[in-house]
């Protein structure tokens, strides 16, 4: 499942293709995703310039020429596929992403196009119109919390939202109005770096523990993001290319094994809190 780093990943790699480009030949295959598609999606898409591609939590955003926002959520196994054959403006081009191919469209800048397709198996992805200026109401988007890499977020910002909170401190990472986009991998990933349990109570955890604990966030972000930038050549390369990229993680999916810290003779241990796998090393992350 891409969790924000894959989305930035996707992020970046689109945006010298769509960044200023014109929407063509817009078309979709079926008439939903996760949920349907907008009504005259394809009409309200056809001819309109794409601005800029931004990101906030998990939600890729262009906004349009026509005074919309285009939004997709890439749900679990939703990927952009892009032929990077520059086309001429009025050139047919093959699908490429195969039967789970839902939409696809032309990117034409400087009278050239490149053909965009967005693949998705298992169908939990979507796409949305909404009027830019009522992105931050939307339903989508009001009550998320402040972007990890952005300014809002620091360890006072996580002093102030955890201030007597009694909840363990992993479950309460996840809630996205604390902060957006942080998923359950990245959040195992910070508190190890950390070396914070996840079975404390977040109210209890000292200021300066926060805002350790508010770098590793942006640390493990950022490397996850440094290290998506070397596939962007497979995921341009679209079907057949190596998906999202796999990430040296140090305990996400690591139980049972040692814990990489170089004094610490543990075992990365997994226990279910919130209904969600927590992988930790008891030895390392006590308190
Ligand atoms: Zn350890």
């Amino acid at each position: 499942m891409p969790e924000l780093p894959e989305v930035e990943t996707v992020r970046r790699g689109l945006t010298p293709v769509l960044e200023g480009a014109r929407l063509s030949r817009v078309r979709i295959n079926r008439p939903d995703l996760r949920f349907p598609f907008p009504e005259r999606f394809v009409e309200r898409l056809e001819g309109a310039t794409v601005m800029r591609i931004d990101r906030r939590a998990k939600y890729l955003l262009m906004p349009l020429s026509t005074g919309e926002t285009w939004i997709t959520h890439l749900g679990m196994t939703g990927r952009f596929t892009l032929d990077g054959t520059l086309l001429g403006e009025f050139e047919e081009a093959a699908p490429i992403a195969g039967k789970h191919e839902h939409f696809s469209g032309c990117a034409i800048r400087d009278g050239a196009a490149t053909r965009i397709g967005y693949a998705d198996a298992r169908r939990f992805g979507f796409m949305g119109l909404i009027s830019s200026d009522q992105i931050e109401t939307h339903p989508w988007f009001a009550g998320l919390g402040p972007e990890p890499l952005g300014n809002g977020f620091s360890g006072a910002h996580l002093v102030e939202a955890f201030a007597d909170k009694k909840q363990n401190i992993k479950v309460s990472l996840l809630d996205q109005r604390i902060v957006a986009g942080l998923g359950n991998i990245y959040v195992c990933e910070a508190l190890y770096r950390a070396r914070i349990s996840p079975l404390v109570a977040a109210g209890s955890v000292s200021k300066s523990r926060l805002e350790r604990l508010a770098t590793e966030v942006r640390n493990v972000l950022n490397d996850a993001i440094a290290a998506g930038g070397s596939t962007l050549r497979d995921f341009a390369n679209a079907e057949g290319g190596q998906g999202y990229f796999q990430h040296r993680f140090d305990v996400y999916g690591r139980e049972g094994e040692p814990c990489r810290g170089v004094t610490c003779t543990g075992v990365v241990a997994r226990i279910v809190q919130g209904g969600r796998s927590t992988f930790y090393c008891p030895s390392c992350q006590k308190r």
